[in-house]
């Protein structure tokens, strides 16, 4: 900027967002994206309908065309990248044939008599305000996905181009009201260093792709971010502190440099872990396991050193569909991952829907709860509805016969619900011996998730029925403190460390460590390096958790030593002011 004729430096800006994608990129900021184009509003006159269905149905297939033609560009983006957005634009075009937005559109344009824009843009509002009202963020990001849908069709019938990419220079940040997951399919990390929009969250799928292409993102920005842009400034995206900061002065710059070196040296030393084993440095093993939702997440398995899946979520096989997945549906999608597993075991936890995960096939059962946490979920609903029960065990049980296989049952509260599950999983493994059909030659482990604040308090009577215990703490917090773990009013309440949660735990892990049994933690503070010490002082020898944090999980295990971790664990348990307790795990070091 000039003032009087003298260069000025402008002002730094340091806007907060939500970091969504690990990482720090430099470079010049570009604003790449406008609002939604404005559609036009008008009523058609009764002889018109029939044309303006088929207007739309040509705008359609341009969609469908421009879609491909993405898909054909994203193959060149590297590694898991290209799978990830063409499973995204295959979900896109999907939207595009004879789906619930199509035929919303055409009812519209043909009863309303409104002309094709409006009738995409209410549809979407009405699909979209659907999807709001569940309250969770994966839901709404597929809401997200349904107006990008929409939106690439209206812009198509206005004639209005999507902004280029190809004004950003080499190396530029790319700063944006949002950036559909189509559109992230054009940000080659080659090519672009960040990203940094106003609209997204931490699931959704612009994260999502952020994170698979290993660019440093911050979403949910203040939306000044774009006012305050002058085309090309210099900028900083911060993805782990959830920042943008445009035009640093020389002393950020310092800083955000020393901690991309730190950055770079860190991914270095964990790269080097992937073969070491996860001991403790006076040779205790810890078995690291992965979470899984998507069959194909197991291509990240060799990179991340995990010795098996610890938790495969089965509900996600009843999202995004119509209808219930039958036992071979079910099986064709477990059986690869086992397949791909190797002879590691793979965790298969039975459906958890209801609360916050919801699924259109289940939904006669699902809709009619006002505290559908605490309603016919997981498990209750298993039981109540045997046959979605007997369809997951059978394919289960076939799934065992090509390689090890636990089973695990989500939200029990009582042992006489495990006691049931097993007399079901008996009569299935009973028919298929009847049927001659391929399967697990020895009856695999059923194990109960600790996630009810009524299970830990019964965790012994649990042990004597159950093979395993898997702690999922992102429920026990949940249920144990009252805080909606998806209610963003509320999030800065949501604290592991609450001592009533600690508690919980350990005496869910004592209880299964005096049964003899296998206990692990499979809920968030797994992926939590501060809480590493904590966990294993507490008794925990496995731990179940993303593939991208298993790595740091593993450097934190082999530096620290079980004495250390009980002596942790021990002060720990003498609190009960939930601050010190953070300052406790904070201040640690081994
Ligand atoms: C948990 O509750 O901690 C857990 C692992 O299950 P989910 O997050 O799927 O509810
Ligand atoms: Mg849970």
């Amino acid at each position: 900027m000039r003032n009087n004729g003298k260069e000025i430096a402008e002002a730094e800006i340091v806007l907060k967002g939500l970091g969504v994608s690990h990482g720090i990129a430099t470079g010049p900021a570009y604003l790449v994206q406008i609002e939604h184009p404005e559609p036009p509003e008008y009523a058609l006159e009764p002889g018109q309908t029939e044309a303006e269905a088929a207007r739309f149905d040509a705008a359609v297939r341009q969609a469908q065309q421009e879609l491909f033609a993405l898909k054909r560009k994203s193959t060149g983006l590297p590694g898991d990248a290209a799978e990830e957005i063409a499973l995204l634009l295959d979900a896109h075009m999907a939207m595009l044939s004879g789906s619930r937005l199509v035929r919303g559109v055409r009812a519209r344009i043909l009863k309303d008599q409104i002309n094709a824009e409006s009738a995409i843009r209410r549809e979407i509002d009405s699909i979209a305000g659907q999807f709001n009202r569940i309250k969770d963020t994966y839901i709404a990001a597929r809401g997200e996905d349904v107006r990008n849908v929409g939106y690439r069709i209206i812009r198509i019938l206005m004639n209005v181009p999507f902004l280029s990419l190809d004004d950003v220079p080499p190396g530029g940040i790319v700063l944006a009201l949002e950036i559909s997951p189509a559109e992230t399919a054009l940000l080659d990390p080659r090519r672009f260093s960040g990203i940094a929009t106003v609209h997204g969250g931490v699931t959704g799928h612009t994260a999502v792709m952020a994170r698979s292409l290993g660019l440093p993102a911050v979403l949910g920005l203040e939306r000044k971010a774009l006012e305050s842009l002058h085309h090309g400034a210099p900028a900083i995206v911060d993805g782990i502190g959830g920042k943008l900061i445009l035009n640093p002065t020389e002393a950020t710059q310092r800083h955000y440099e020393r901690r991309m070196q730190d950055l770079k040296a860190d991914k270095a030393t964990l790269d080097k872990l992937t073969r070491q084993p996860a001991v403790t440095t006076d040779g205790t093993e810890i078995v690291l396991r992965a979470n899984l939702e998507l069959p194909r997440e197991t291509d990240n398995l060799p990179a991340s050193g995990a010795n098996g899946i610890g938790l495969f979520r089965t509900e996600f096989m009843f999202m995004n569909r119509d209808t219930v997945p039958s036992e071979e549906e079910q099986f064709e999608t477990i059986v690869e991952v086992v397949r791909a597993m190797k002879g590691a075991p793979v965790t298969f936890r039975t459906l958890d829907i209801g609360g916050d995960k919801l699924a259109r096939a289940l939904g006669a059962h699902l809709n009619a709860s006002a505290n559908p946490a605490l309603g016919l979920r997981a498990i209750r609903l298993s039981l109540k509805e045997p046959h979605l029960l007997e369809a997951q065990f059978r394919a289960i049980l076939r799934a065992g016969y090509f390689g090890p296989v636990r089973i695990l049952l989500p939200m029990v509260t009582t042992a006489a619900e495990v006691e049931e599950a097993r007399i079901i999983l008996h009569k299935c493994h009973d028919a298929l011996k009847k049927e001659k059909t391929p399967m697990a030659a020895d009856m695999p482990p059923l194990g109960t998730m600790i996630e009810i604040p009524a299970a830990a308090l019964s965790a012994d009577s649990l042990a004597a029925v159950s093979d395993f215990f898997a702690l999922g703490t992102n429920d026990l917090i949940q249920y144990t403190v009252a805080i909606d773990r998806g209610n963003d009013q509320v999030a800065s309440l949501f604290n592991p460390l609450n001592p009533a949660v600690l508690r919980l735990m350990e005496f869910s892990i004592q209880a299964g460590l005096r049964a003899g049994i296998p206990v692990s933690i499979c809920g968030e503070m797994a992926a939590d390096p501060k809480l590493t010490a904590l966990l294993i002082g507490l008794g925990i020898r496995e731990m179940s958790l993303g593939f991208s944090s298993l790595p740091r999980i593993k450097q934190r295990i082999r530096s620290l030593s079980i004495a250390q971790a009980e002596n942790h664990a021990k002060y720990i348990m003498d609190q009960y002011d939930p601050d010190r307790i953070i300052q406790i795990v904070n201040s640690f070091r081994s």
